[in-house]
């Protein structure tokens, strides 16, 4: 459902857990009144408008699951919303299974227990050869929800990695290609990441302290080493986004950009925008080197204050 609603572009905020909430985004609705009536489930996929005359123009059905919702948003049959799932779309970029739908009854609504995703993330390799070379552990991937795409679309054969907005809701997927294929990082058109910071969910829950990092893999080696609290810029500039994201949920920052030009240049400047908002350190990474080159200890040592 996550990434249904990120590949329409729809922002919802987050209730609670697993529950997200906002303005109904279906053709169907067409009361200005109830501004807050779609709500969705993450955990079981489900969706629900509780707005009467929408609920009505839907034939009654109060929501239903991924199928529903795109055959509403599209205004077409169950059947055509799963070959359109099937079409390249982000959904479909990662998508890995046949798509398959079961019968009405069977199909899990709001509330009824909910219906396997027809497209699960079932063939994401956590242990795949280009990830432990490049000294990430299974256990880190799996964490991060990161591994090479088994399936169809214009991710596969890359290394998929999840990117969350500030409220940990799927936004989008970058993909990592294993060999020399250009680009070496795939963004889906619509994603802009200016506006999030990679890991920012998980870091702002880890404490008030956060270590900035520039690369996905920066941030896995940094998590890997015992310092939960990072997040990466996807790549060297800050943006104003950003730079509020970080002011708004951090006392502390820690900039551990790379050690070549570009990193020594953007470090200082990055942190006079900071100083005066946050008490911000700026580590000075060794000549040639990025942080997911280095060993765990050495992290720590640079990382932790008086870490020996
Ligand atoms: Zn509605």
């Amino acid at each position: 459902m996550e990434m249904a609603l990120a590949n329409y572009g729809i922002h919802l905020h987050r209730l609670y857990d697993a529950y997200l909430r906002g303005r109904c985004p279906l053709p169907s609705h067409t009361s200005k009144g109830s501004r807050e009536s779609f709500i969705v489930n993450t955990r079981k996929n489900a969706w629900a408008c509780h707005s009467a005359s929408c609920v009505a123009a839907r034939g009654g059905r109060l929501g239903g699951n991924v199928l529903d919702f795109v055959a509403a948003m599209e205004g077409c049959a169950i059947r055509e919303a799963a070959l359109k799932l099937q079409d390249g779309h982000l959904v479909t970029a990662i998508a890995s299974e046949p798509v398959t739908y079961q019968h009405e009854a069977d199909r899990g609504g709001w509330g009824t227990g909910g219906a396997p995703l027809p497209f699960a993330l079932r063939r994401i390799d956590c242990s795949h050869a280009y990830l432990t070379e490049r000294g990430v552990n299974p256990e880190v991937a799996r964490h991060f929800g990161l591994g090479y795409n088994r399936g169809k679309g214009s991710m596969a054969g890359r290394i998929v990695i999840p990117i969350h907005d500030e409220n940990g809701l799927l936004v989008a997927y970058a993909g990592r290609s294993i060999d020399q294929t250009e680009p070496r990082y795939r963004f889906p058109a619509r994603f802009r990441k200016s506006l999030v910071l990679f890991n920012l969910h998980r870091a702002a829950a880890a404490g008030k302290s956060v270590i900035v990092v520039e690369g996905f893999f920066d941030c896995l080696r940094v998590h890997e080493a015992g310092l939960p609290g990072v997040v990466a810029l996807m790549g060297c500039s800050l943006s104003i986004r950003q730079e509020e994201l970080l002011c708004e949920r951090f006392q502390e920052v820690t900039l551990f950009l790379d050690g070549d030009n570009a990193g020594r240049t953007a470090g200082p400047a990055i942190a006079q925008r900071l100083v005066s908002k946050v008490s911000t350190r700026l580590i000075e990474t060794p000549a040639g080197r990025q942080p997911d080159q280095l060993g765990a200890d050495q992290i720590r040592c640079l990382c932790i204050p008086g870490y020996f």
